[in-house]
Order: C-alpha cells, then sequence, then structure tokens
C-alpha cells in the first residue's frame, strides 16, 4: 500500500506550474501476526463476505446501468462461489461511456491538480484506513492472495490533459494495477473508460465506489465491464481515443495496437499506448552465491500468488557445483508450502490458479514436461480442479536450455532449472539475454563483485527490473519503478515520475515582456 502524504503543486491559470514541495512515503506493510488489530479486521471482512455475491453494475455517466449479457465472477479455489454478479457493456453502452467521461473533460481538467490529488489522497486514506479490510478480503476471495493497493503511483508534475479519453483496460492479477491504470491518467486531469477484468470483478468495483465516495465526480472514470474484443474494437473506432493504458498479456497488447495502427486516419491526435506485458523472468546463480537468498528468493518469486505474478521467477540456471545443495534445499522446502484456501487458513502459501482457463494451459505445460526426454518433475507436478482450480508448486529440471518450457510465460507455480557447467557462467548469461523475446524481470545471486558487474553489463536490456542477491519480485513503488522493455511491454515505469507524465500533454510557452521594434538583425545594418 502506498501513502503519498502530500504532494504540492501550484499551477499558475492558464499553463505555468511550479512544483513547491514532494514527499513520497510508503505505507508500513502490514505483517498481519496472530493477535494484530489488521488480523482482526481482515477475518471479519472475510466472514462478512462469505458466500456472498456482490452485485456489481457498469456505471455510465454516474448512473448504475444493467444489460441482459449476466456474467460472474467465481472463487478460484471454490467454484461454486459466486464473488460477484455483473453484466457486459453492449457496444452503445461503451459509446455511452466515452461520451459521458468527454462530456466530463474540461471541468474536470480546469480542477487544480491539488484539488484532484486531494481525492486520491482520500481514497489512499479509506483505503490504507477503513476500507482495508473489505478491500483486501474482496480480493482474497475473488483473485485469491491479498494484494497491496496503490492508487497514486508516485509524485506528479501536471501539464495538460489529453484532448479526448483514455481507455484503461486491467487484468486480473493485481487489484492495485486496476486503480493504478484508471488513477493515474484521472489524476492528471484526464478522463477515463475503465473496462476491469472479468476475474477481478468484485475488488475492482469496490476501488471504484471508494473513489467515488473520496469525492471523484460520477463522470471522470466509467466503469465499464465488458467483453474484451468488443471493448477494443469499440474505443478504437472513437475519433476521440487518445490513450489506452493497459496491462495483460502481450497478444491482446499487440492486438490493441494493430487495431489502433489500422484505424489510426480515425484519430484527431495519435493515441498514446502504454502496455505492461509479460515476462520469462530469470533466477541467475553464479558459484559465489549465497544459497539460502537463492532458495528462499526462488520459493518466494516462483510460487507467491501462485505464481500469478508478471514478475515471477520462472527459469533458473544454476551452477553444477551447488545444484546438489540448492535442490535438496528447495525439495525441502517445496514440502512445507501449504496451497488451500487461503480465507480459512492463514497458514496457507497459496490458493488456486485463477479460472479454469489458465488452469488449462498450466496443465498442458506439466503434461510437455512429463512427456519431453529432455524434462524432469523433481516435485510437485499434481493438479486437481475438482473444488478449485489447484496446481501443486512444481520445479522441472530441464536438460535443454532452449526447450519452450524456458521461453514461453506459464503464469503459474511452475519454475523450471537448467544446470550448467559453473566455468560457462558468461555463455549462460548471454544465453539469458538472447533466448526469450521478453525483457520484464530477473536477478543476479553472486557474492564475486566482478561477477555482479559482469552481468549487469550483459543483462543490461533483459530485464526492465534487475536484482542483484534479490528475488525478482515485489517491487515498491517510489522504490522500484515497475516495468519491462523488449516485448514486455512500453517500460513506462509505474511507481516513478516518468509513468505520470506520461499521462500528460505538456505545452511549451514564451512569454515576452519587451516590444518587438524592428525585424531587421544588427549583422544587416
Ligand atoms: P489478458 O491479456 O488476458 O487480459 C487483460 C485485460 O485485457 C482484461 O481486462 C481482458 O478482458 C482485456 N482484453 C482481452 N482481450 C481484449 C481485447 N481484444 N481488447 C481489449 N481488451 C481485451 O491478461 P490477464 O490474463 O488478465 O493478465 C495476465 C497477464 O498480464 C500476464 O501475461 C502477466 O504477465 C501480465 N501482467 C503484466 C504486468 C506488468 O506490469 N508487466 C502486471 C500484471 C500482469
Amino acid at each position: 500500500m502506498l501513502g503519498i502524504r502530500r504532494l504540492l503543486l501550484t499551477c499558475r491559470p492558464g499553463f505555468r506550474l511550479q512544483h513547491t514541495a514532494i514527499a513520497v512515503k510508503n505505507e508500513p506493510i502490514l505483517e498481519f501476526k496472530q493477535g494484530s488489530s489488521e488480523r482482526q479486521a481482515l477475518k471479519e471482512a472475510l466472514n462478512e463476505q462469505k458466500g456472498q455475491t456482490l452485485e456489481v453494475p457498469c456505471v455510465i455517466g454516474g448512473e448504475s446501468v444493467w444489460t441482459n449479457e449476466i456474467q460472474y465472477q467465481l472463487c478460484p479455489f471454490n467454484h461454486s462461489h459466486k464473488v460477484a454478479k455483473f453484466c457486459y457493456a453492449d457496444k452503445d453502452l461503451i459509446n455511452k461511456a466515452i461520451n459521458a467521461a468527454l462530456s466530463a473533460h474540461r471541468e474536470w481538467d480546469l480542477k487544480p491538480v491539488e484539488d484532484r490529488a486531494q481525492i486520491f489522497f482520500k481514497a489512499a486514506d479509506l483505503i490504507s484506513g477503513s476500507r482495508r479490510a473489505e478491500l483486501l478480503a474482496r480480493t482474497m476471495i475473488g483473485q485469491e492472495a491479498g494484494q497491496s493497493v496503490n492508487l497514486i503511483p508516485t509524485d506528479s508534475i501536471l501539464f495538460y490533459f489529453f484532448q479526448g479519453f483514455v481507455a484503461a483496460v486491467s487484468p486480473f492479477n493485481f487489484t492495485a494495477i486496476g486503480g493504478n491504470l484508471a488513477g493515474a491518467p484521472a489524476l492528471m486531469g484526464n478522463v477515463v473508460v475503465w473496462k476491469p477484468s472479468d476475474t477481478a470483478m468484485a475488488a475492482s468495483y469496490t476501488v471504484y465506489k471508494i473513489l467515488l465516495e473520496a469525492g471523484l465526480p460520477p463522470n471522470v472514470i466509467q466503469f465499464v465491464p465488458s467483453d474484451g474484443p468488443l471493448f477494443g474494437e469499440t474505443i478504437t473506432e472513437s475519433e476521440h481515443l487518445a490513450g489506452i493504458n493497459f496491462t495483460g498479456s502481450v497478444p491482446t497488447f499487440k492486438h490493441l495496437w494493430k487495431l489502433v495502427s489500422k484505424k489510426l486516419d480515425k484519430y484527431r491526435t495519435f493515441p498514446r499506448l502504454s502496455g505492461e506485458c509479460g515476462g520469462k523472468n530469470f533466477h541467475f546463480v553464479h558459484k559465489s552465491a549465497d544459497i539460502g537468498s537463492v532458495v528462499n528468493g526462488t520459493i518466494r518469486s516462483a510460487f507467491e500468488y501462485g505464481g500469478q505474478k508478471c514478475s515471477a521467477c520462472s527459469r533458473m540456471y544454476v551452477p553444477d557445483s551447488l545444484w546438489p545443495e540448492i535442490k535438496k534445499n528447495l525439495l525441502e522446502e517445496q514440502k512445507k508450502i501449504k496451497v488451500g484456501n487461503p480465507v480459512d487458513d492463514f497458514e496457507t502459501f497459496f490458493s488456486a490458479v485463477i479460472d479454469n482457463k489458465s488452469f488449462a494451459r498450466i496443465k498442458k505445460w506439466i503434461e510437455h514436461a512429463q512427456s519431453s526426454p529432455n524434462l524432469t518433475i523433481i516435485s510437485g507436478g499434481k493438479y486437481d480442479d475438482n473444488i478449485g482450480y489447484f496446481v501443486e508448486p512444481s520445479i522441472i529440471e530441464t536438460k535443454d536450455p532452449q526447450d519452450p518450457i524456458m521461453k514461453e510465460e506459464i503464469f503459474g507455480p511452475i519454475v523450471t532449472v537448467y544446470v550448467y557447467p559453473e566455468t560457462k557462467y558468461q555463455e549462460i548469461l548471454h544465453l539469458i539475454d538472447t533466448s526469450t523475446p521478453y525483457g520484464l524481470t530477473g536477478s543476479v545471486f553472486a557474492q564475486d563483485e566482478n561477477v555482479i558487474a559482469e552481468a549487469s553489463k550483459i543483462l543490461r536490456y533483459s530485464a526492465g527490473n534487475f536484482y542483484i542477491n534479490d528475488k525478482s519480485t515485489g517491487s515498491v513503488v517510489a522504490q522500484q519503478p515497475f516495468g519491462g522493455a523488449r516485448i514486455s511491454g512500453t517500460n513506462d515505469k509505474a511507481g516513478g515520475p516518468h509513468y505520470i507524465l506520461r499521462w500528460t500533454s505538456p505545452q511549451s510557452v514564451k512569454e515576452t515582456h519587451v516590444p518587438l521594434t524592428k525585424w531587421r538583425y544588427p549583422y544587416m545594418d
């Protein structure tokens, strides 16, 4: 949870900005220990929401609207529980949302930035205070893990809003991301049409309601659950499309980019496209590494949230000299991981994967490992979707570092290890750099400073978020702004100052106070 306490910007009417003071402070991370008040509050919220189905309408122009196309968000670890009932907006309704957003445009942008920011501060206060337990419970029941929520990524400087609207398209796996994708452009004066993920509906709606409660005018962000492809087609038809703020998979982002380029002649302005996508994140281990950090970091990074973090470690490279000990420790720790229902048992490390599609995809990777002569499942490998979509934390060893399992995103609790001859570590660094088209996160575990320097150079473009002797997940807003390069995204670094500026259209202004008395230059006399 991020709490930016005070961000002060003064804006002289018209255009000029003076950046007077910025203080960024992260919320303390609560530990939910036995007997703590946060644990008690969370338990009460979980109890209250047990078996509940939240009704989530589309919210267009401040009005709740229901269509006939009813959908349900299911609880991943007990798919008989309908967490949210919602409906898909049709094409007309999506267009209505665009028009409603555009009607709020000028008034919202003319509001001084400090007034707009106050709304987001208030929402952040609600989320870190009275509404925290409710939102965490919605996330835990609907998407599994309790995730931090960050509405305002960092300090900001306002220039101008875009002429048009920004479409925010969010993924299932972090409640925080939805709030950020819609909230950051809105903070900077834009109007937003937000399409939340079907499988994060209850938590996304709760964030939206909190924003309204904090004082967000009703038309600034339209809440538009809808079928993904229909939403993509409809927003890219509008001449007013000024930006897309996307987080999700590479194919979806590429599809949206292609739609925009195909329809480029329609638009009044070049739409600004920001996309954070998938990864094939690595842990590289050198012979000088600290084994405890490698083992504990890998267990956390690969398996926390069932490997459904875009930054989760999915491929690992270990020198043959260290492998016997690392393997022994990894297998011992893997056995201690409890997979189950995170609501009734707080000892659960992770729960089910998000839905049946995800389950089927991960199952295919396990079948691939079972049938390939190059691959050996050394622990885990079982799955069961009777009650929820459960997959065991699985560790696979590969003889081939170019096997597809070392190149493609899995997005589940699977990590594959390639054991290399320890003297060949430089070759391995080049292999890591070249064997996938992604560039999201990666870690180097080494105590040898020369190796760290060498690895940092070779892996410069392999990871937008690069870790040294730390796991590849868990970036903290304002400390490690997050984003990947190559096909992992446009690397706009949510959680950092560059990101917020992406949602403005700066204007340079020159005002002269001395009258111009002649047009000729002195050299001409
Ligand atoms: P997804 O691409 O399936 O869906 C993302 C969003 O796009 C959803 O709201 C979906 O409904 C919508 N969508 C789907 N098709 C669309 C279309 N044609 N037009 C418009 N919208 C469309 O991704 P997901 O499964 O929700 O999320 C998992 C993916 O997100 C993984 O690849 C993960 O790595 C990535 N991710 C990346 C980051 C990051 O910061 N780099 C963070 C979280 C998740």
